[in-house]
């Protein structure tokens, strides 16, 4: 009953310049309305008659949730529907500096506040420690998607020749799904190695941004641990195999239209893209009566083509500033609802690049 189901959840990032009379949650913690001005002109009134409003209706508004709590709320169902051999993605969208790293790796500070990934991984090796009826072989890959290309972020060792990216290509088999050839499949046994491999491909993700001066924010960046299950009573079982995807998306800015030139706007306008091909998906997925859906326009949805809808668990998590100034991005989430013209705005601004 999970078919072709995306919720979408909406965090608040927390702040002492909380916008309360631009952002209204609404009590039953599945409604957020964000008001925001009508034109460009400089906000003279903020009463709420004067702007225009989104009312985003949603799985869950989730305002000053803990770490812990974000998980249990949000990823613990994916998580589990992975070892029982569904495909999952979590997903991360919003501006830069919203939240969505916190969210995904979470933050070194302290242990209280580690993130998805991290506590994804302790409970996968924690089932597969509970769950003795079944043998598991767990695998790690983590993929950073910039400007079209393919990074494997576990690929060699840290500040070492970096694997030229047009070696690794987005494939699809008929037994196998979709699969990225090229990509290091890496085998882990414990959530020790687990750890160890996913700061690894920080410090890859780190590391390459610095020695290649491109900013981590603008590229698209996939964790995915691949489940592999076989029951141990039957003697003759086979393999069932899923993947959990936990996603780290470029900041949904919208850069490029003014100021920036050269390398920010190629960036601006693969971002742009990608994201809107990632939502058209979405969209195509939430409507049932669409049976086509086009992921194989970009690399990101076409990565992601077997674990968004069908029979996977999908969640979207829309990370959120809640500072007046930045409304009028914010208001930009409202790229979740149908909004097809600023895909035709975009495919124009990538085509005028082409030319
Ligand atoms: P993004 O990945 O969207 O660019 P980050 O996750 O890097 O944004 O967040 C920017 C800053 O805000 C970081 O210092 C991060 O620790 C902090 N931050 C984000 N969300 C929260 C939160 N929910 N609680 C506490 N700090 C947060």
């Amino acid at each position: 009953t999970h078919s072709r189901e995306v919720q979408v959840f909406v965090r608040i990032r927390p702040t002492a310049n909380f916008a309360r009379d631009l952002i209204e949650c609404l009590p039953d913690g599945q409604t957020v309305n964000i008001y925001h001005r009508k034109n460009s002109k400089k906000l003279q009134d903020s009463r709420k008659r004067q702007l225009s409003s989104c009312s985003f209706q949603l799985e869950g508004v989730l305002q000053d949730v803990s770490q812990e709590e974000f998980y249990t709320r949000v990823c613990r169902r994916v998580v589990l529907g992975a070892l029982d051999g569904y495909n999952g993605t979590v997903m991360c969208f919003g501006q830069t500096g919203a939240g969505k790293t916190y969210t995904m790796t979470g933050s070194t500070e302290s242990y209280k506040q580690r993130g998805v990934i991290p506590r994804a991984l302790q409970e996968v090796f924690q089932e597969v420690e509970k769950r003795t009826e079944h043998a598991f072989n767990v695998h790690l890959s983590y993929l950073e998607i910039y400007n079209e290309t393919l990074v494997d972020l576990l690929s060699s060792l840290r500040g070492s020749s970096r694997q030229s990216p047009h070696s690794m290509v987005v494939m699809e088999e008929p037994e196998r799904g979709v699969l990225i050839r090229g990509l290091s499949l890496h085998p882990v046994h414990s959530e020790e190695e687990a750890l160890n491999l996913l700061f690894e491909g920080e410090m890859n993700r780190i590391i390459g941004s610095h020695a290649l001066n491109r900013n981590s924010s603008r590229s698209h960046c996939i964790f995915t641990v691949h489940v592999e299950c076989r029951s141990r009573t039957l003697s003759d079982a086979k393999y069932v195999t899923s993947k959990l995807n936990l996603v780290d998306l470029a900041g949904s800015e919208r850069l490029g239209k003014t100021g920036s030139e050269g390398q920010m706007m190629k960036e601006a306008a693969y971002i742009n893209r990608s994201l809107s091909f990632l939502e058209q998906a979405i969209l195509a997925l939430a409507d049932h009566r669409r049976d086509h859906v086009p992921f194989r326009q970009s690399k990101l949805t076409h990565a992601l083509k077997d674990s968004l809808g069908g029979n996977c668990n999908t969640v979207l998590v829309a990370n959120i500033y809640s500072e007046a100034a930045k409304i009028e991005e914010t208001a930009q989430i409202k790229k979740l609802e149908k909004d097809v013209q600023m895909l035709k705005e975009e495919l124009s601004l990538c085509n005028t690049l082409a030319n």
